[in-house]
């Protein structure tokens, strides 16, 4: 594994984050998960991502069984708040109310005194920014709460947060936005404004969900219990994986599988090294649904992909990859 800071920030993360979005509480059982950390801890991955809200609360309580016996001190745990995790009113946004309530409960199922890096899950217009930089600058006065990051922000939302950092003396110093080869819409405004700030990219879904492992092909029906699998009915599917689900899409990443192999590399591992040759990404965070998915995953670490490979890449997604930053969020 290799490290990178975060941002402007003396935080060394792991090149390679997991992640349990999707996958633990929900997807694999318990004893898989558990399997799924500790092939991450053996791979050098320091770096775990997790949300209040994933599987309704049960994803970080499974992080947190699976890491209580690690040395704090090696690990970065970073957790999210915003998305309900109740139907009361104030279960739910960037309020003073919900973001201490919230942290307290991550803390608890976490079981952990701090959380690394602590995210807006995304922007919440009904509540003033000066309240959450507030509650977020207080938590981490107490030492609950050493980094704060934010989710799927846009640029103008980013430069306004960055500017009641400084003013309440929060370190914001992460973004997490989703970015693949086939999701570039943070390169136009997000990083540069990012950038400007000393912000670095925490980014999600470096596989597009897997559909960069190459397992989806344009003729074999979608494989039993993959993601797309899985996931299909839910209200999100169209918004997530589906939409990638087209045969042009997957037409166009059958002829990146040569590419992969040329550079001795599989799909995945490929898919994951184009991320990280973006300088702004600090880190990517893979999800895994067993063990030997990280272990092969966690070898796009380090590599170096040649100016032609990347071009090639580029050639071949024109057209179908996303830029377009309106979509962020
Ligand atoms: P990926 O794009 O890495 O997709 C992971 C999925 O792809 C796996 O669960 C698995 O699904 C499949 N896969 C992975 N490796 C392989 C392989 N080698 N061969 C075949 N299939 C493979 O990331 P995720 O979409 O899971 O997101 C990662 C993390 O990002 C989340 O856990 C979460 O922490 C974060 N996230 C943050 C969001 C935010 O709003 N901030 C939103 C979404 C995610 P399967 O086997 O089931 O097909």
């Amino acid at each position: 594994m290799e490290y990178r800071r975060l941002g402007k920030s003396g935080l060394s993360v792991s090149e390679i984050a997991l992640g349990n979005w999707i996958t633990h509480g929900a997807q694999v059982d318990d004893t898989t998960a558990q399997a799924c950390v500790h092939a991450a801890l053996d791979a050098g991955i320091t770096t775990f991502d997790t949300a209040d809200v994933y599987s309704e609360t049960r994803a970080e309580a499974i992080l947190g069984e699976s890491l209580k016996r690690i040395r704090r001190e090696s690990i970065e745990l970073c957790t999210k708040v915003f998305h309900p995790t109740g139907t009361g009113k104030n279960d739910r946004g960037l309020s003073r109310k919900h973001i201490m309530e919230a942290c307290h409960a991550s803390l608890r199922r976490l079981q952990t005194d701090y959380i690394d890096v602590y995210y807006a899950h995304r922007f919440d217009p009904t509540t003033s920014l000066e309240e959450t930089f507030l509650a977020f600058s207080d938590l981490v006065r107490q030492g609950k709460v050493l980094y704060v990051g934010v989710s799927e922000w846009t640029a103008e939302q980013i430069e306004l947060g960055a500017a009641l950092a400084k003013e309440y003396q929060v370190p914001f110093v992460a973004s997490q936005p989703q970015y693949s080869m086939l999701w570039r819409v943070i390169e136009a405004e997000v990083i540069p404004a990012c950038e400007r700030e000393g912000i670095g990219q925490i980014v999600w879904s470096p596989l597009a969900q897997g559909i960069l492992s190459g397992k989806y092909t344009p003729d074999r029906p979608i494989p039993e219990g993959s993601r797309a699998a899985s996931t299909a009915g839910s209200p999100f599917f169209d918004k997530l994986v589906g939409q990638w689900l087209q045969k042009e899409v997957l037409q166009v990443i059958e002829r990146i599988k040569p590419i992969a192999q040329e550079a001795g590399l599989t799909l995945p591992q490929l898919a994951v090294a184009w991320v990280l040759q973006n300088q702004h990404v600090s880190s990517a965070i893979i999800g895994a649904s067993n063990p030997e998915q990280i272990k092969e995953n966690v070898k796009a670490a380090g590599v170096k992909l040649d100016t032609q490979v990347m071009q090639q890449i580029n050639h071949l997604l024109a057209g179908v990859a996303e830029f377009d930053p309106k979509k962020t969020g």
